[in-house]
């Protein structure tokens, strides 16, 4: 048996307000005036004076602000990587990520991107990344993904959505301040939510469980249930914020040394051929998945109704029998889910038929 030797995220500073002190963090990693800063921003915060007035520009510093409508692509990677190269007069200092998942996955794909030759599609798939990132550092805005502990990038390719996995794409530093969140919608933040409350379950019913990953998801798991299911009110609730960021946090170290199972691979279907964004795709599938995950199944229907979330139907309705296989395939393709939810055996059990009439029902 070989075990895996997994990086983790070397610095983090939580608590609220903590943000105000950023460019403390930064001023030590400042190469030469000529190596910039550049910060990868998402553009909800472009009128957001409360969050754009604790950054302090210096030299050829500089702020993207960027799109989250779409998950973030192998090819705005690039371009993003080949802006940054021609503007900057030297290498720079490093990349600051203030977003969700989306921006957090930029942020780490463009430092590594811009050490690494060729095109970032290149390097989709498991430990293929050669050369170490520039410093990179992840904030996130709202709670969920896990994308600000994780060792993956996700990106959606010409061919496929995958992530870039290696032990250079974790973030050098986070900040988890939770007053940062304090303006995500509520049906945003009930689906981003949801990803870390699926990420739990998956992790903890999947056959890689093992001490170290079931020790973290139980902890997010019962966070979860503490925010969903007790008294929160909603978003704007403070304890709530911060439970929330630190079972982010917990989640996705759980999946770190496991795997996520049926909804995450179904959900990138959706992903890939219609544009689903991961939160709300996740919980579409999910809420059809009491055949795997009876339990975790029941207490998500529990949430969506307590928190009043209405999921779109009838996604699939009109789809032709090639789009229902391109789904299926890029659903089928993800096999480390698939042994972790239904075991070494899984081939003989989920058919394309089976997950046909899956997708049929959303
Ligand atoms: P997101 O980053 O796309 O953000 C969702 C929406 O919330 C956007 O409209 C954004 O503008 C808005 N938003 C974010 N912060 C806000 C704030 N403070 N106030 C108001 N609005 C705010 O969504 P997400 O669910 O965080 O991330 C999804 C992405 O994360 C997907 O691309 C998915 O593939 C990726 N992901 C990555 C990992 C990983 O380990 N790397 C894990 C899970 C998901
Ligand atoms: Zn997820």
């Amino acid at each position: 048996m070989s075990y895996k030797n997994f990086p983790m995220v070397p610095r983090v500073i939580f608590g609220r307000g903590s943000f105000n002190q950023l460019n403390d963090i930064l001023a030590p990693k400042r190469q030469s005036i000529n190596a910039p800063f550049i910060y990868l921003i998402d553009d909800v915060f472009k009128n957001t004076p409360w969050l754009t007035s604790s950054i302090s520009l210096s030299y050829d510093d500089e702020i993207i602000f960027v799109s989250t409508k779409e998950e973030p692509k192998t090819t705005q990677v690039d371009a993003l990587v080949e802006y940054i190269i021609l503007k900057t007069k030297a290498r720079p200092s490093g990349i600051i990520g203030i977003g969700g998942g989306s921006v957090l996955d930029l942020a780490k794909a463009v430092s590594i991107m811009i050490t690494n030759e060729g095109e970032s599609k290149d390097y989709q798939g498991w430990d293929l990344v050669k050369n170490p990132a520039i410093f990179h550092i992840g904030i996130p805005t709202i709670s969920g993904t896990g994308a600000e502990v994780s060792r993956t990038t996700v990106l959606t390719g010409p061919e496929k959505k995958l992530g870039i996995n290696s032990d250079f794409t974790p973030f050098d530093q986070v900040v988890l301040d939770p007053e940062l969140t304090k303006e995500v919608p509520k049906n945003q933040w009930f689906y981003t939510g949801m990803d870390c409350y699926i990420h739990c379950v998956e992790s903890l019913n999947g056959s890689y469980l093992n001490a170290f990953s079931k020790s973290y998801g139980e902890k997010a798991l019962d966070l979860c249930k503490e925010i969903f299911l007790e008294d929160t009110i909603g978003p704007s609730d403070t304890e709530a914020q911060e439970k929330l960021m630190m079972a982010s946090w917990h989640g996705g170290m759980s999946i770190a040394y496991s795997q996520v199972g049926v909804a995450h691979a179904m959900s990138y279907g959706l992903s890939y051929l219609l544009g689903t964004k991961h939160g709300i795709g996740n919980c579409i599938v999910f809420d059809h998945l009491e055949e795997y995950y009876p339990e975790g199944v029941a207490l998500f229907k529990e949430m969506k109704a307590k928190h009043h979330i209405e999921l779109p139907q009838s996604l699939c309705a009109q789809l032709t029998d090639e789009e229902f296989d391109i789904m299926i395939s890029v659903a089928l393709g993800l096999e480390p889910l698939w042994e972790n939810a239904i075991g070494k055996n899984w081939k003989k059990i989920i058919t394309r038929d089976k997950l046909k009439a899956l997708y049929q029902k959303m």
